[in-house]
């Protein structure tokens, strides 16, 4: 997602784009990666030394609310990442890391069908677990 669309979505929902709220979007938007709230802290830190836990969670929800930002739930806490394109997680049920798959398996047939039953659909959840590269069982002896 790009800054601009970013700073359009804040301010027509009537918010600014503070410092705060922009160090979140470049840490966010540098590593390409879902980032605990911890990480984005720590890293957030860097830039911004007075940055409170308070206030990168006040402007997480904020960020999330607006879905600018998009919350994974994960075994070792929820994650976050820019909410760039929709898409999907994998997670391994060994070690508990979440990767994200491109692509989404619903399509045009699952709408079709949940209209023609009068269905409205608002959201859906769709996620794979297994083995990562490290916990694979092969190479776990
Ligand atoms: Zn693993
Ligand atoms: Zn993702
Ligand atoms: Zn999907």
């Amino acid at each position: 997602m790009l800054q601009k669309k970013i700073i359009k979505i804040l301010t027509d929902a009537g918010y600014k784009l503070t410092r705060q709220r922009r160090i979140i979007i470049e840490v966010l938007l540098k590593n390409r990666r879902p980032l605990t709230a911890l990480e984005l802290y720590n890293q957030a830190k860097h830039r911004l030394p007075a940055i409170s836990h308070d206030t990168l969670y006040r402007n997480l929800e904020v960020l999330s609310f607006l879905k600018v930002v998009s919350r994974i739930n994960a075994r070792g806490g929820d994650l976050f990442e820019l909410e760039k394109h929709h898409h999907h997680h994998f997670t391994c049920l060994q070690c508990g890391e979440v990767k994200c798959l491109d692509g989404c398996p619903i399509g045009p047939g699952q709408l079709a069908e949940a209209r023609r039953q009068g269905l409205e659909v608002v959201y859906h959840k769709f996620e794979l677990s297994g083995y990562c590269n490290k916990c694979k069982p092969a190479e776990r002896m």
